[in-house]
């Protein structure tokens, strides 16, 4: 039992109802402020707790944390450091923050500059993305697309039960959540006409988690699914933003190029595997029976509810999507354990997102082409209009929490706005 995972627990810094932040949280991410570079903190509530304070002003001592550890722009470092450490570096934020504890509270001084508002930061990208794979392990999302652009009845691949499907994506293009994105032009063609160059009149959103490791393996090895969760280090919400329209005309045979290297928005904090521990449920049943490199028994899914909203330009946002990430048909063990099966090395940093998380009703679709059937059914929105994919000027908006026992473990937000194509 992780002891700061306790429900019972209670911290003296407010935490309001419905706060994605409970002391049982404690998300890492790299913020900034008017005063400060960018630096690790840990969020509460509506605050910030500045790690490089604490650090340099004794409250972690004996944690045997490297000088300057939190005093960097990327938590690459930090995570490297293994499970081990940075889940007492958890343990240690957690037992600062109990109502009992006087170590900080009484502090008053400490307090005013360890914990900052959260209005007053900068959220940035929360580690250096060496790589990042894509998975494809939503079985109702893979159907779906599989029904309307193959065959209704064969709308699986032979592969899609035996293997988690993926592809490389593009690390340079991720970016954290808030900063815009351009409608992105490429190759369209229509019909019988020949190839056109344009901007994207399907541009998609991909409602997906991502996980995070946090050790480099050497080229050669591989990593078992019964070692895998050694390797990640947490969970960010993930939109894999996509143009429907170039996708269609570049993906034969290699998949997926221009149509998603544009952009990829992440949530900024990462919410540590350790933290959805009390989430864990057992994934759907698998058949046919898989390998045995790909074998995993218990509980390796987890109940994280996950919701999309789109916020025109001048009008409120509204649900389009409620969907949970315990449907996945592929768990990340098994998609850690494939992916280097073959002596594929991982690194510090990489992210690895599940692919489009679909539920079985199609509130739960994670994406526009599933919800409006190719454009061909079109949401209604509250100002009158209708989507049948993402307008310039709209904001995609994604949230996730896992609820149970009166505790909310959250990502806080993961938006991005349309910006019209030059
Ligand atoms: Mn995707």
């Amino acid at each position: 039992m992780i002891k700061a995972n306790n429900p019972n627990l209670k911290s003296w810094v407010e935490v309001p109802h419905g706060s994605d932040f409970p002391i049982q949280n404690l998300p890492f991410g790299i913020f900034k402020t008017k005063y400060l570079s960018p630096v690790a903190g840990v969020a509460i509530g509506d605050h910030v707790l500045d790690l490089v304070y604490l650090h340099e002003n004794g409250f972690l001592d004996g944690l045997g944390l490297p000088s300057g550890i939190f005093n960097q722009r990327f938590l690459n470092d930090f995570i490297a450091l293994g499970k081990k450490q940075t889940r007492e570096v958890r343990e240690r934020i957690s037992e600062l923050l109990q109502h009992d504890n006087t170590e900080l509270k009484n502090n008053v001084a400490a307090r005013e500059i360890a914990l900052i508002p959260m209005n007053e930061v900068q959220m940035l990208m929360p580690v250096r993305v060496p790589n990042y794979t894509d998975f494809y392990s939503s079985e109702e999302h893979a159907t779906n697309v599989g029904s309307m652009f193959r065959d209704p009845k064969n709308a699986l691949l032979p592969n899609w039960k035996h293997l988690p499907v993926g592809y490389h994506g593009r690390p340079s293009s991720i970016v954290v959540s808030g900063t815009p994105i351009k409608r992105p032009k490429g190759q369209i063609k229509l019909g019988d006409d020949p190839p056109s160059f344009a901007s994207t009149r399907k541009l998609d959103f991909e409602l997906e988690v991502a996980f995070i490791t946090c050790s480099e393996t050497k080229l050669g090895s591989h990593v078992t699914t019964s070692h895998a969760e050694d390797h990640i280090f947490g969970f960010v919400l993930f939109n894999d933003w996509s143009a429907r329209d170039i996708q269609t005309w570049e993906y034969v045979p290699l998949g997926p190029f221009l149509a998603k290297n544009f952009g990829s928005t992440v949530s900024p904090w990462i919410v540590t595997l350790d933290a959805l521990e009390p989430f864990r449920v057992k994934g759907p049943d698998q058949f046919p029976n898989v390998l045995p490199y790909l074998f995993t028994e218990g509980e390796k899914n987890f109940d994280i509810r996950l919701e999309v909203l789109i916020e025109p330009e001048r009008s409120q946002p509204t649900t389009v999507c409620r969907s949970n990430f315990k449907c996945m048909y592929w768990n990340v063990n098994q998609q850690l354990a494939h992916h280097t099966v073959n002596g594929c090395n991982i690194q510090v940093g990489d992210m690895y997102a599940s692919g489009t998380i679909s539920g079985p009703s199609p509130g739960s679709y994670g994406s526009m082409l599933e919800l409006t059937w190719n454009g061909q059914k079109p949401l209604s929105m509250p100002d009158g209009s209708e989507r049948k994919f993402i307008e310039d000027g709209d904001t995609v908006i994604m949230k996730g929490y896992a609820e149970k026992d009166g505790v909310r473990i959250g990502f806080g937000e993961c938006k991005g706005k349309i910006l019209p194509a030059d």
